[in-house]
């Protein structure tokens, strides 16, 4: 599958390890130029390394990290708001630190550094076009993901409203709600076969995701192809939902 992104500048967070990796690569590959804002300093030089392309190492649990990282990306055509972290506990041993945590992650630095692409945008008058990695989990519960869940229900929630409010601006706004994928946050949740098993048989197509189906599903949303979809959650799950 290819897609035509040259001449496009696109910001990608937590572009240092698994998913987000893969999405910076596969744009990349489409030509895009991309910049990557992610945690690790060491990721990111392996990734400079590797592609050549422009990184900024932020923390976005702090909100003025992740404003100052937004802003020093500069002017930007399309977003993939991919960071995202998941603390495993169970709901009654859930912490209130985890918790806020997980929301500044998930949900607070994906709207903060949307809000400083969109306004940019708009100062400009171009279009644009925003991705939110989601999950599965935003619609289904899943044990020890407490939090995580009601963040990814939260984003899709913050996703619909984008939409809404920046698509008369010609900014197109969607979510990619993957099921399982091995990256190191997947290994750390479903790489035991008793936790895993269960899962699996209830994906149709009978295995968890890839990163490339997700940067795929991603690419396709920024893409012109997808010109007239604004606001919605594409499950890449197998049909783990349907089932
Ligand atoms: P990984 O943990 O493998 O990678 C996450 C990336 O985000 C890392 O580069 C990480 O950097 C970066 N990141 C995390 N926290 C911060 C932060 N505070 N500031 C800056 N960067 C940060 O996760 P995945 O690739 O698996 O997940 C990517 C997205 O996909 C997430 O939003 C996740 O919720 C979602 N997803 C994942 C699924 C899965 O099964 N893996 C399923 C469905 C959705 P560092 O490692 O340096 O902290």
């Amino acid at each position: 599958v290819h897609f035509d992104f040259s001449g496009r500048r696109v910001l990608v967070t937590g572009g240092g390890k698994g998913i987000g990796l893969e999405i910076t690569r596969f744009l990349i590959g489409c030509g895009a130029d991309v910049v990557v804002i992610s945690r690790s300093a060491a990721d990111l030089e392996q990734l400079t390394a590797e592609t050549g392309c422009q990184t900024i190492t932020a923390d976005l649990s702090s909100a003025q990290e992740a404003e100052r990282a937004a802003r020093s990306a500069g002017d930007i055509d399309l977003l993939v708001n991919n960071a995202g972290v998941a603390v495993l506990q169970s709901f009654l041993e859930t912490t209130p630190d985890a918790f806020d945590r997980t929301m500044a992650v998930n949900v607070r630095a994906a709207m903060i550094v949307a809000q400083v692409v969109a306004r940019g945008l708009i100062r400009r008058g171009v279009p644009g076009a925003i991705v939110n990695v989601s999950s599965q989990s935003s619609v289904v519960g899943l044990p020890d993901h407490a939090a995580y869940c009601a963040s990814k229900g939260a984003l899709d929630q913050l996703t619909r409203v984008m939409a809404i409010e920046l698509g008369s601006h010609g900014i197109r706004t969607n979510s990619v709600n993957p099921t399982v994928v091995l990256t190191p946050m997947g290994m750390r949740a479903w790489s035991v076969p008793a936790k895993s098993g269960p899962m699996l048989a209830r994906v149709p197509l009978g295995r968890f995701a890839q990163p490339l189906d997700v940067a795929q599903a991603v690419a396709y949303l920024l893409s012109d192809g997808a010109a007239m979809i604004n606001g919605a959650t594409l499950f890449v799950d197998g049909g783990f939902l349907a089932s």
